[in-house]
């Protein structure tokens, strides 16, 4: 399956993404993770990136969708893909989409996960991600890893995001609503969009998600 994962920062995206690839048997693929491994690793890319992503902004789309389309070549597009974190605006999504043409192969769903606002934010301040990989996530009080600050999945150390500050998520939530908010119109233009409520245990979403994916 061909999936593009959308909703508000602190959805619980990544962490949906990480159940739903290992069910469906296909790639993660986050821009956000992406973006941080180039940080961490100080690569070029990471350089440009980083005074956009600390700033709550998007990176820009060259820079963005340059990176994409090398993460997207190597992935197997036949076999599918869950996308989590990209395309993040219009011109994304219509860059996405000659992406596909070109490989002959088209999406076959956009899962839109919705959370009131409030809990967005408590997601947010008490997310932490390790240090070696951030694709694992935890949360102080709904997902707390079993010894304090250590990541259960590789004994890394946990951090609190430079973006997951109270400012800069404000300005991201400000930014989803203008500019990523649209790709859904987009997509429902498609007929691809299938709506879920975000909220409940993390299980219980991984099901509800599966449910209307089939
Ligand atoms: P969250 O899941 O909390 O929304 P991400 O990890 O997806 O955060 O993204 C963190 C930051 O990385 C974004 O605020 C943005 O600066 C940058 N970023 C990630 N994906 C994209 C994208 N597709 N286009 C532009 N910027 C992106
Ligand atoms: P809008 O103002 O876009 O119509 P709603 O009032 O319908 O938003 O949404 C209620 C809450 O759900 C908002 O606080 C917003 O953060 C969140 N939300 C809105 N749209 C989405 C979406 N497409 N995916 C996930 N969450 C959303
Ligand atoms: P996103 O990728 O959309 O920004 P994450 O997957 O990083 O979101 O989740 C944000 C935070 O919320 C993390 O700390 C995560 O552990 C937590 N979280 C994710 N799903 C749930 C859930 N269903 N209930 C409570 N907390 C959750």
């Amino acid at each position: 399956m061909r999936i593009v994962l959308v909703g508000p920062p602190g959805a619980g995206k990544g962490t949906q993404a990480a159940f739903l690839a290992k069910n469906l048997s296909i790639p993660h693929i986050s821009t956000g993770d992406l973006f941080r491994a180039n940080i961490s690793q100080g690569t070029d890319l990471g350089k440009q990136a980083r005074s956009y992503m600390d700033a709550g902004q998007l990176v820009p789309d060259e820079v963005t969708n340059a990176m994409a389309e090398d993460r997207m070549s190597q992935a197997d597009a036949e076999h599918g893909f869950l996308l989590d974190g990209f395309p993040r605006n219009v011109g994304q999504a219509v860059t996405l989409d000659e992406m596909l043409r070109t490989k002959g192969v088209v999406l076959d769903a956009v899962l839109d996960l919705e959370v009131p606002e409030d809990e967005v934010v408590k997601r947010i301040a008490g997310r932490r991600i390790c240090r070696n990989d951030s694709a694992h996530v935890f949360h102080v009080t709904y997902n707390p890893p079993k010894a304090e600050g250590v990541c259960d999945a590789c004994g890394g150390e946990l951090y609190q995001r430079d973006d997951d500050t109270e400012e800069t998520v404000r300005t991201r939530l400000e930014v989803y609503h203008t500019q990523t908010e649209p790709i859904i119109d987009y997509y429902r233009s498609q007929g691809l969009v299938v709506t879920i409520s975000a909220l409940g245990k993390v299980t219980e979403v991984t099901e509800r998600a599966m449910e209307a994916l089939k």
